[in-house]
């Protein structure tokens, strides 16, 4: 459920028309609704009621400032997985105890960051990862509270590009090595191993993957338990799906998941994390967009409209599938048509539908795309010198830029030029 609904005709964000939106900061833009970003949140939270839990946003589904301050006004934790993430976490207020990186990839720089700044966990990928946060953390005279994550390889039938949970993917170290590489952790200076870290993909769109994950996990606990390591913390990452198309999808909701992780590990006396990021803010967001062009091409009508794949790459990267609806909400009756809805970057790529069923539309008329809260703003790029569309939070009847849109200007000022020009 989110609060985007049609009131008198017309597409509102809560209580406010996105007509006026657009008339303010110009089109494209992305919006999302705190009401809807509070009450997915609660959903988790509430989900995990009764077992000590700690419920940390992904905030790479997104990461604006505005969103992060109104998660953690509720006691969010935050899942992140760069120094730029841990920085924004810190910038929004959040203190180290409630952060937690995750990522194959953490540099020297980035450790030291977190151990300086504070860590709840870092969820570690790999031996080498392993050993240097061993170093930093005994350079820094620190204790760094680790995770080991687990690859279960478990299919999580989902999109090629966002599995993780499969023994060829890069991510984890395969569960069946876990009880070498915990003896190895526990022989480090300057960790503290307190967990088991698990994550299989996103947009899951059903509960057995992650129920076969979570058995392995429990199963591992006992293991590692009775090898003589504390386990207390159980992260079971993120990945819950959302229906981006509403017509024909119900995915599982997170009541049933956290009766799910309750029933696999609730027995075991962990606390439990859980890092979901598209079922946040997936559904708590929109891309408003304005029809430049109809044009007739030979077989087909094009809906040419100002937002492009840089603004919203998913249809492009992963073949994602987003409702398109119109801001003035079509007549009882009105015959719909077919539309390839395309934006005007120089790609065949930069194509949101193909043949999509829409009431007629004409320049000038506004479009939402649906689901567009999450790996939406940030993976916008100003490929073709697009600027970065902003994005605006409302809240009831008020609604605020909370990124602006760039100058040509400012653009352009980012380059520098060498002295020999
Ligand atoms: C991407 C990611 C998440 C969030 O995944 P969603 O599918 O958006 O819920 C959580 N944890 C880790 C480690 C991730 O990489």
């Amino acid at each position: 459920m989110d609060h985007f609904l049609y009131r008198d005709g017309a597409l509102y964000a809560e209580d406010v028309p996105l007509s006026e939106i657009a008339a303010s900061v110009g089109t494209p833009f992305y919006v999302y609704s705190t009401a809807t970003l509070e009450r997915h949140f609660k959903l988790f939270d509430d989900a995990l009621e009764g077992i000590d839990h700690l419920v940390c946003y992904a905030m790479k589904a997104a990461s604006n400032q505005a969103i992060l301050k109104t998660l953690a006004a509720l006691g969010a934790g935050m899942d992140v997985v760069s120094g730029g993430e841990y920085a924004r976490a810190k910038a929004a207020g959040l203190t180290g105890d409630r952060i937690v990186f995750s990522g194959i990839g953490k540099t020297r720089d980035e450790v030291r960051m977190a151990l300086t700044g504070g860590i709840r966990q870092f969820n570690v990928e790999s031996e080498p990862e392993m050993q240097v946060i061993s170093e930093i953390a005994t350079e820094l005279g620190a204790i760094a509270p680790i995770t080991i994550r687990v690859n279960p390889d478990v299919d999580a039938k989902t999109h090629a590009k966002i599995a993780t949970g499969k023994s060829e993917n890069k991510f984890g170290i395969p569960i069946s090595r876990a009880r070498e590489v915990y003896a190895l952790a526990a022989s480090l200076p300057g960790l503290k191993v307190i967990g088991i870290d698990v994550h299989i993909g996103s947009q899951l769109t059903d509960l057995a993957p992650f129920e076969a994950a979570y058995l392995k996990v429990a199963e591992l606990t006992e293991q590692l338990r009775a090898d003589g390591h504390e386990i207390s913390r159980l992260d079971l990452g993120g990945g819950l799906g959302i229906p981006y198309e509403r017509s024909n999808e119900a995915p599982p909701l997170p009541a049933d998941y956290g009766a799910l992780i309750k029933k696999c590990v609730g027995h075991l006396g962990c606390e439990i994390e859980i890092e979901p990021g598209r079922l946040i803010s997936g559904n708590a967001g929109l891309m408003v967009s304005e029809v430049i062009y109809v044009k007739s091409g030979e077989d087909r009508e094009f809906l040419i409209i100002d937002g492009a794949m840089n603004d919203l790459i998913r249809p492009a990267m992963y073949d994602a599938y987003h409702d398109i609806v119109p801001v003035i909400e079509p007549a009882a009756g009105t015959l719909r048509q077919p539309y390839d809805i395309v934006g005007p970057v120089c790609e065949s790529g930069d194509t949101f539908a193909k043949g999509r069923d829409m009431p007629p539309l004409k320049a000038g008329d506004l479009v939402a795309f649906r689901s567009a809260g999450a790996y939406g703003a940030v993976m916008s790029s100003e490929y073709n010198t697009r600027p970065l569309i902003p994005e605006v939070l409302v809240k009831g009847d008020q609604f605020a830029v909370i990124r602006a849109r760039p100058t040509f200007d400012e653009m352009i000022n980012r380059d520098t030029i060498p002295e020999w020009l």
